[in-house]
């Protein structure tokens, strides 16, 4: 049939809070990392004016900044996708690299014609190659992310268990099911994932269950990520804690959070075959 033969399209994931801090970059790219280590090529698109993402996978940003070849200036029209995409470690994930020109570019974007469409154009141009793409979102609501949760298949939240953190993630998923409303009904919240968890802090254990009580008639909660050094030690080294520390206990909420994952793929690819 002509569907075989249809170029396949990429689950789209994005990681979004608007808070900064609170591990949507580390959940990026460890999801990506478990994601290609099960077989998957995975892009990581960054979209933070930080560029963590880009740095966590090893690549040196101030290169990057110098060379121009980042997503600033794919938005801007200057290169294609294929002019800056960078891969990890020979593997099968793959980074299109952020710079603090991205700002600007945001900014600019928002004041022309057509320029909400930009993302989604030069995205998908690339995102055919991949069986992934996942989007690390900057700490705010702008053009860039609105984009990111108008394309995304799957939305990852990932939640510091601190102080008002349940309100602020209240306030998040009413925004979330304005875009939903507005750009893409199919968007689905996977369950939200507490980060950086002291288990012995009570007010921490406070937090976790304000969240579960006030969110979860609107979307699960996963079982937390403990607060653990792995993971800051992955970044410096440039590796995913899930790759560098793989045995380690804290890495294990993220390869079952990967698992959950690949488990909803798949039931939402069977059940778009059964609408065929
Ligand atoms: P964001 O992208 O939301 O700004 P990051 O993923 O960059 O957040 O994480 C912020 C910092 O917290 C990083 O230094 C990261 O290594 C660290 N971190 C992330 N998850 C954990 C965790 N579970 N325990 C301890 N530190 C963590
Ligand atoms: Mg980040």
């Amino acid at each position: 049939s002509t569907k075989a033969s249809a170029p396949k399209r990429a689950f789209v994931l994005a990681v979004t809070n608007l808070k900064g801090g609170v591990a949507k970059t580390t959940t990026a790219c460890n999801v990506g990392w478990g994601l290609t280590d099960s077989g998957l090529s995975c892009l990581i698109v960054d979209l933070d004016m930080q560029a963590n993402a880009t740095s966590d996978l090893g690549f040196d940003i101030s290169q990057i900044q110098e060379s121009g070849l980042s997503m600033a200036a794919v938005l801007r029209g200057q290169h294609d996708m294929d002019d800056i995409l960078l891969q990890y470690s020979d593997t099968n994930l793959w980074v299109a690299p952020s710079a603090k020109a991205l700002t600007d570019v945001e900014r600019q974007l928002s004041t022309e014609i057509g320029g909400e469409k930009r993302l989604f154009q030069k995205v998908s141009s690339v995102s055919g190659r991949f069986d992934v793409v996942i989007f690390d979102c900057g700490p705010n609501l702008n053009l860039l992310t609105i984009n990111a949760l108008s394309m995304a298949d799957f939305l990852i939240i990932p939640v510091q268990t601190e102080y008002l953190a349940a309100h602020g993630t209240l306030s998040l998923l009413d925004t979330v099911s304005q875009v939903r409303d507005n750009y893409n009904p199919g968007l689905t919240i996977l369950p939200i994932l507490p980060t950086m968890f002291s288990e012995r802090n009570s007010q921490e254990q406070a937090t976790l269950g304000e969240l579960r009580q006030l969110v979860s008639d609107i979307v699960p909660i996963f079982d937390p990520v403990p607060r653990a050094t792995v993971f800051s030690k992955a970044s410096a080294s440039g590796h995913p804690a899930l790759r560098a520390s793989g045995r380690s206990k804290a890495v294990g909420t993220y390869r079952n959070y990967v698992k959950m994952i690949l488990s909803k793929m798949k039931a939402a690819r069977t059940s778009s075959k059964q609408a065929d």
